[in-house]
């Protein structure tokens, strides 16, 4: 197994229960992720509920909650150890080759065979930064979600957020917040409430079953796997932050980027047509609850059906910002993740460097398994909730796999 963030050791809890033999590599420690690659004030998105591993519910006092960081350190690591996971930490995997029978795992303490490989490094590994970050004017710092912090260590004045997914908006609300003027750049967005009908947002998603919907249920797949991380923060509070929230703080709505000419910003028109589009997916998604509840007879227990008042436009949006001029100091490129499979010297990953898997199996590569890869098996894979039934599902083919006594390539 490589890395121990929670769907790595989701997986080593189950292999364990199977008594297959096993262990964990990780380069750094115990949800190591969480403990290096996350700014200061991040809270999950997820309720403490949702932070059930396999064996190991959430039995805090607060199951409504959001967990800080060092709560999620803390909620992974004792659930490393409550599972007694064999977990070598400080051990960066630097290749994966295939061999006889299986693959040989190369660390910057030595190699490693076995008959399996499971890849549980995780889905964020990089930031995503598009091309036009070249065209940026030197005096513009430019940072990404694993180089922000906290406001007070962005260089003064005014910051550009590129992308309005849920960590551009958390950092959006943050920003203004400490009294900068912040510009938010919005492409193809999922907007949701924080509560719908007396509920978190997430309760719904859990309980309807749209969360558990299984990846070969999904039409479009590939699509479903790329989609934005939805508008989203956990606050005691409980509040929403969508797009007119952070209007109404004074942050400064504009389209996409869609290029860097001569030192000006360039913003796509389409401001209006993104909001309706968002607005209509949050509500067809609220009457999915709907009929859920419906069909449950649950109407009794929850309150009325809301609708939501749309996304507002700005009367005249900006289309273009002169990143010369002083009014912006810094971009933060909220652009998304991907995953990093430069170790990885088996041939597995498509022309577009992703990995060919069907569900967790890698494609072409007997007895490797991926996990915590966004709807890998069902949509609330990439989640901590999620990785328990992908764990199992996988664990079983491996288990199968071992039995069959299969030679590997
Ligand atoms: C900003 C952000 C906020 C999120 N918020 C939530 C949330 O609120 N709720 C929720 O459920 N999910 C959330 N997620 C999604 C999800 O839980 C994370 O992506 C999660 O970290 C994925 O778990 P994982 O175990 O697959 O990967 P990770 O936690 O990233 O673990 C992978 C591990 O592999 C190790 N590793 C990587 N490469 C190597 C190597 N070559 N050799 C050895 N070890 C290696 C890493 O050090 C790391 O410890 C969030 C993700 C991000 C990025």
């Amino acid at each position: 197994m490589i890395g121990a963030g929670h769907a790595g050791l989701a997986v080593s809890r189950v292999l364990t229960e199977r008594s297959i033999d096993h262990l964990v590599i990780e380069r750094g420690e115990v949800a190591n992720s969480w403990r290096r690659e996350r700014w200061d004030s991040l809270r999950l998105l997820t309720p403490n509920w949702a932070s059930r591993l396999p064996g190991y519910p959430y039995t805090g006092a607060d199951p409504d909650g959001f967990m800080s960081m060092p709560e999620v350190i803390g909620h992974i690591a004792s659930f490393a150890a409550a599972a007694s996971a064999p977990v070598r930490t400080h051990t960066n995997v630097t290749s994966v080759r295939r061999v006889d029978h299986g693959y040989q795992v190369g660390t910057e303490r030595g190699e490693i065979r076995c008959r399996c490989v499971v890849l549980a490094s995780g889905a964020a590994n990089i930031a995503r930064v598009p091309q036009l970050r070249r065209a940026v004017p030197e005096q513009i710092d430019c940072l990404t979600a694993f180089d922000y912090h906290n406001p007070a260590r962005l260089p003064p004045g005014g910051v550009l957020i590129v992308g309005a997914s849920a960590t551009g908006v958390q950092l959006a609300d943050e920003i203004q917040r400490s009294g900068r003027r912040v510009t938010l750049a919005v492409g193809e967005h999922v907007r949701l409430p924080r509560s719908y009908r007396g509920r978190d947002v997430l309760w719904w998603m859990e309980h309807s079953g749209v969360w558990g919907q299984r990846y070969d249920e999904i039409d479009d797949l590939e699509r479903a796997r790329r989609l934005p991380s939805p508008q989203l923060v956990g606050t005691p509070e409980h509040s929403t932050l969508d797009l007119n929230v952070l209007q109404a703080a004074g942050v400064e709505i504009v389209g996409r980027l869609a290029a860097i000419r001569d030192g000006r910003a360039l913003f796509s028109g389409g401001l209006r047509n993104q909001f309706a589009l968002a607005d209509l997916k949050m509500h067809r998604l609220l009457e999915t609850f709907d009929g859920w509840a419906r069909q449950r007879a649950l109407d009794v227990d929850v309150a009325a059906p809301e609708r939501f008042e749309p996304t507002r436009a700005p009367a005249a949006a900006r289309l273009s910002l002169d990143l010369r001029s002083g009014e912006i100091r810094s971009i933060v490129w909220a652009t998304g993740f991907h995953p990093d499979y430069r170790w990885l010297e088996v041939p597995v990953l498509d022309r577009k460097g992703e990995l060919r898997h069907d569900g967790g199996v890698v494609v072409d590569s007997p007895g490797m398994y991926v996990i915590g890869l966004p709807v890998l098996r069902r949509r609330k894979s990439t989640f901590i909730l999620g990785a328990e039934d992908d764990a199992r599902d996988l664990v079983g083919h491996l288990a199968g796999y071992l039995a069959r006594g299969e030679p590997s390539a």
